[in-house]
């Protein structure tokens, strides 16, 4: 039986920085919110590689006294709150007392520190939780945390750490979530001696938005503004013309503090219902601010989650601000941009709007599509769950079966003639095989094909079925080496996440057997010079997005295998007619006769069925023939 014992506080130490200190980025986020919180103006963070390394800190805050600085790094040592019930009145970022305790356990720090009052500062060094005496030292007014060599006495944690690059995504992803809460501090981030951000102060968020993703979705934000009960919400949504794959650019402060919480972002998903394609994630940057008795924020040690009092009024209260907001919001598409849908403020909430401009609506696409005009404008995304949106600049991708496919009807890529080809080619309930072609094939709905087959019918998935037929040639080819890829004449710019452009760069190999070339253009830019043929109706920069969402989607490190499989999937589905293109006769004939290609005909990738079979034997049954 073994006995029990006390643990040395070295070990109690070194559990709790399991629990906080993760990686560089926790300690950065730690540092930087010990600053806000000593009221720094300015903020200046330097780093080399990524943080593995060193991370330094330097505040203009209100400093530590000299006689101080070795309760700092003491464990629950903290100025923050002094009795229990202080915890239900939180307005500083720290409480737990806990942090630069744990990040010296698992490295060397160096604290530099000097009040107003003090003539001179102090300074103080700690190694794996041993700390030196304090000794004077000459500097300015605030604080400055040196971290160098994270988890160089916890092997095991030393060896998750990740490449400098994909730890340098995550430094600044907790660096954007302060700089994005605390829009009036002075934020400067070098790192390996280069300068990557310098964000002077600024009265909105909006001016952080554009430094930190562009300004291309800065522009298309929308501001939201409400209170209730003495709860503000502000902050800016995307239009959704901009989306993601994930929910990882929905960014919620609740009194400066970034924080997930589940039921908010539902309440944010389900305003943008009917605006965004299904699985498609809006972007948001909100701010809540509300009384620090009416939620408690000890209930995750990194503070991630918090606990609201009422979280049903919350809900409500994001969910009501942005319907309001988009019904008086014009929110007309720019242009064909990325897999996301614009729509007009009628499309929210088919329910609730007029329906007087639906009919308006439909009178319209009525009359475009008698005059067989190719559309260039945006109808609704999604009038009820069981439409697919209208993606009028998606050309069919048949051509891009194998020559032996290939038809008189081959439609080419981009452009507006493919869409005339395509209306050219409607013919609702007409059966396929005209061109001697191969079976009796009948499109419904724009979505399902009804095959003639010896045993019975076969109703197909037009979409799973293609993807299918996609994925096993793109396989084949990108096993062989063989996947046509298009080289840009000019390499295009792709502005990303810092989390993201680590991620691509990080995975170039894996990228470059897709035909997708990557390299870093300084900053979050990624350059791309080629990428795969098949995808040409997509532009460069959305084929990246979409491949760097899928690196990021796992988490952990990913088997290049699976990861490369993973991306087949994703540029078959993209590249594969939509389940709602309408086909014509010809183009139903060119997908079927490709059939025998999919391997495992009667599963897409992602595991749907392709077809589902009727024999003729139950459809006697079932009409009581036999
Ligand atoms: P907490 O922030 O939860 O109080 P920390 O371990 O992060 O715990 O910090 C311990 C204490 O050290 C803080 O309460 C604060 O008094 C002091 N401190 C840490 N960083 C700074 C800083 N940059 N400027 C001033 N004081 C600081
Ligand atoms: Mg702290």
């Amino acid at each position: 039986m073994p006995h029990i014992h006390q643990l040395s506080p070295s070990v109690v130490n070194k559990i709790a920085a399991g629990e906080v200190i993760e990686r560089p980025a926790s300690v950065l986020k730690e540092l930087l919110e010990n600053s806000v919180d000593a009221g720094a103006t300015r903020i200046d963070v330097t780093l080399e590689k990524g943080g593995s390394d060193v991370i330094r800190v330097a505040d203009n805050g209100y400093g530590i006294a000299a006689e101080e600085l070795t309760l700092a790094v003491a464990s629950h040592a903290t100025s923050k709150i002094r009795s229990a019930d202080d915890l239900f009145s939180v307005t500083t970022l720290g409480f737990r007392g806990e942090a630069l305790a744990s990040i010296a356990e698992v490295s060397r720090v160096a604290l530099r520190s000097r009040t107003a009052e003090a003539v001179s500062g102090a300074e103080l060094e700690v190694v794996g939780g041993a700390a030196s005496p304090v000794v004077p030292i000459g500097c300015p007014v605030g604080t400055t945390i040196e971290v160098r060599n994270l988890f160089f006495n916890t092997p095991v944690r030393h060896k998750f750490m990740r490449s400098p690059q994909t730890e340098m995504g995550h430094s600044i992803e907790a660096m954007t979530r302060l700089a994005l809460a605390h829009p009036h501090v002075h934020f400067t981030l070098a790192h390996n001696g280069r300068m990557v951000h310098d964000l002077s102060p600024v009265l909105s968020m909006r001016g952080r938005i554009a430094a930190f993703f562009g300004d291309e979705l800065a522009d298309d934000l929308i501001e939201i503004h409400s209170t209730n009960e003495g709860v503000t919400l502000s902050g800016f949504v995307a239009n959704p013309m901009h989306s993601r794959a994930t929910g990882r650019m929905q960014y919620l402060f609740l009194n400066g503090r970034a924080i997930r919480d589940r039921a908010l972002q539902h309440a944010l998903g389900e305003a943008y219902r009917g605006l965004l394609l299904t699985g498609r994630q809006p972007i948001c940057f909100l701010r809540l601010e509300m009384p620090a008795e009416s939620v408690d924020v000890n209930v995750h040690p990194t503070k991630q989650e918090v606990r609201f009092q009422d979280s049903g009024r919350l809900y409500s209260l994001l969910l009501g601000t942005l319907r309001t907001k988009f019904l008086t919001t014009d929110l007309q598409a720019r242009g064909a941009t990325s897999g996301a849908i614009g729509a007009s403020h009628h499309d929210v909430d088919g329910a609730s709007s007029g329906t007087s401009e639906l009919v308006n609506w439909a009178k319209e696409q009525l009359g475009r599509q008698a005059a067989e005009q190719s559309a260039t404008t945006f109808g609704p995304a999604r009038l009820d769950a069981g439409v697919t949106p209208f993606r009028p600049h998606e050309p069919l991708r048949l051509h891009q079966l194998d020559e032996s496919a290939r038809r008189p009807f081959d439609i080419g890529r981009g452009g507006e003639g493919d869409l005339g080809d395509r209306d050219r080619g409607r013919g609702r309930g007409r059966p396929g095989s005209l061109d001697g072609g191969l079976q009796n094939a009948l499109q419904v709905h724009d979505r399902y094909l009804v095959v003639e087959t010896d045993a019975g019918i076969e109703v197909i998935d037009q979409h799973a079925l293609h993807e299918r037929i996609l994925y096993e040639q793109i396989r084949e080819k990108v096993l062989a080496g063989a996947l046509e890829s298009q080289k840009l004449l000019v390499p295009e710019p792709v502005d990303l996440t810092a989390t993201e452009a680590a991620a691509a760069l990080e995975h170039a190999d894996v990228l470059a057997q897709l035909g997708v070339e990557v390299q870093p253009f300084g900053g979050e830019t990624v350059l791309v010079s080629s990428y795969p043929a098949m995808l040409a109706n997509l532009s460069p920069a959305e084929v990246l997005r979409e491949l760097v969402e899928k690196l990021l989607a796992g988490g952990r490190q990913p088997e290049a295998r699976d990861l490369i499989d993973e991306l087949l999937h994703m540029i078959a589905c993209k590249a594969a007619v939509k389940f709602g293109d309408r086909l014509s006769p010809e183009e139903v004939d060119a997908l079927l006769s490709q059939r025998h290609l999919a391997q495992d005909q009667h599963h897409c990738p992602h595991g749907r069925p392709t077809a589902l079979v009727f024999t003729r034997e139950d459809l006697d049954r079932q009409f009581k023939r036999i």
